[in-house]
Formats: structure tokens, sequence, C-alpha cells
């Protein structure tokens, strides 16, 4: 399968990705021909994940990298909107092809399971974890550079297999101002930490306002304890994203791609530096 744009990493790009789905989940995955598979977590929904999960994918792209979204966040799933790609996923008898969006990033989602949009995902439990793994191994995804998973949010059996079972580089986790100090933050970078995912870094989302105005920076959950928690776990500030009604509305129209700022420039570099920091420190390691 061929994949989009330059591959910066240099690396070997004639590996299939076909690893077979194992029979329990608790058992580990192969990596195939993906360089970076990096998890983007959070403590609950509705803080933005997705969006960030897909303005990430997007920077990354731009930077000429191959890109591929698993979207793991089975019960609220909105990168298919994000990125204004659909299904139906294809399986030409040699593993399911991913839907390609605009910007050429690769994405599988279980929207395009569903006959629309409004139709709700019902699945619980052991068959979410079961199909999430069936998107990780029985996709045709490689080669890529990254592939970004975004987890269903919080601490529940869904992720805590996901982590087990399937080979993360990497996790970034996405929290708010206001939610820093609350208990589910500390869970969820403490499930991660405990199963010995390397923590990249945190993003902190809707994090500001621009007056649109005069350029004032207003913060509206006041002073962010951000820097508190990253200190806490010895993990960088990834990047700061604003609210901006701009995100929304490209968001809303399937066009996160074609959004850009410089906040988002910055995630983009923060995270590749992260990840490159983490692959020097496992290198030392061995
Ligand atoms: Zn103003």
């Amino acid at each position: 399968m061929a994949t989009p744009g330059p591959d910066p990493s240099g690396r070997p790009t004639s590996t299939p990705h076909r690893p077979a789905v194992p029979g329990g989940p608790l058992q580990r995955m192969e990596k195939g021909a993906i360089a970076h598979v990096v998890a983007i977590g959070s403590g609950k929904g509705g803080v933005g994940k997705s969006s960030v999960t897909a303005l990430l994918a997007s920077e990354l792209r731009r930077q000429g990298f191959s890109v591929g979204v698993l979207d793991a966040d089975v019960t609220g799933p909105s990168i298919p909107k994000l990125m204004g790609v659909r299904g139906p996923l294809l399986d030409r008898g040699e593993g399911i092809e991913p839907a390609r969006a605009v910007n050429g990033a690769t994405v599988v989602s279980s929207q395009f399971l569903v006959e629309s949009e409004e139709t709700p995902v019902i699945w619980r439990g052991p068959l979410v974890t079961r199909l999430i793994l069936q998107f990780f191994g029985g996709v045709n995804w490689g080669p890529l550079d990254y592939l970004l998973i975004d987890m269903p949010p919080g601490t529940s059996d869904v992720p805590l297999t996901v982590f087990q079972a399937i080979p993360i580089d990497g996790m970034v986790f996405v929290f708010t101002p206001q939610e820093l100090a609350a208990l589910i933050v500390r869970k969820a970078m403490n499930m991660a930490r405990d199963l010995h995912v390397p923590l990249l870094g945190i993003v902190e989302n809707l994090s500001f306002i621009v007056c649109p105005h005069c350029g004032e920076r207003i913060e509206p959950f006041g002073p962010s304890k951000v820097p508190a928690i990253a200190e806490e776990y010895g993990v960088p500030l990834l990047a700061r994203m604003p609210i901006d009604p701009k995100i929304s509305i490209e968001g809303d129209a399937g066009r996160t791609s074609e959004y850009a700022s410089d906040a988002v420039a910055g995630l983009g570099a923060a995270f590749l530096s992260a990840v490159k920091k983490a692959e020097e420190s496992r290198v030392t390691v061995l």
C-alpha cells in the first residue's frame, strides 16, 4: 500500500503490516511497519481529545509524515466528522483497508460500521475491546510514520486492555484547566504509568481565549495547574490550545485539516521533540 508524502524517517517501507489478531486480549500485538504508535487519552470525555488528535494528525501531515488515525473512542466516535472522512471499510481478503482523509491521513473508526452519524454505537465492554484490537491488527496500516490512537476516555477496562495489548510507544494526555485538580486526571496518568506506557506529555486544551478586539489573552478558568501536574509526573507540557471558534467551525465542517495556527504548529514541534527524546532515553536504557 502506498503512503502519502515523503518518509523523513528514512525507514524501510517494504514490510507489510499484517499481524494476526490475538486470541486473547492480553497478548501483546506486533507493530508491523508502523514506526510510532502514540495514544491520545483524557481523564473524561468532552475535553476536545479528538479535536487535538485531528489537529496533531494534520500538522504531522503538513510536515510530510505518513499518518494514520485509529479512532478507538468507540462509544463517541468523532474523528470521521472532524477529519471529513467516510467509510465504508473494505476488506478484499487481505485485511481491512483504512479510509483516507483529504489530507492523506488514513482513518479507521467504528463510525464507518454504522449507517449514519446519528446512529448510536451501543457496543460495550469486551466487544469494544475486540473491535479496537481488530482496528489495530486487522487493518493494513503500514508503512506509517505515526499511528495516533484516539483513546476512549477514562480508566475503564477498555483503555486498560488497549494499553496491555497494543504496543504503544508513547501517550499524550489532553486535559482542560479546570479538571486538573480532579482525581480522574491522576487516575488516568497513573494507569498509563503503572502499565509502563511512556508519558510523552500533556496538552492543555480549551486553555485560554484571545480577545478578537485587542488580542488580550484571557484565562477564563484562572491560573493553570498544568505546570504543577506536569512537574509531578516529570512530563512536558506540550501545548496550550486556545478556545478558538474557528476550530469548532472547521471541525463541524470536516475541515480540521485546513485549520493551522501557531498553537497547532507548536503542538506538532513539541510532540516531535518529545517522541525523539523518548526514543533517545530508550536507547540509553538498552
Ligand atoms: Zn479585548
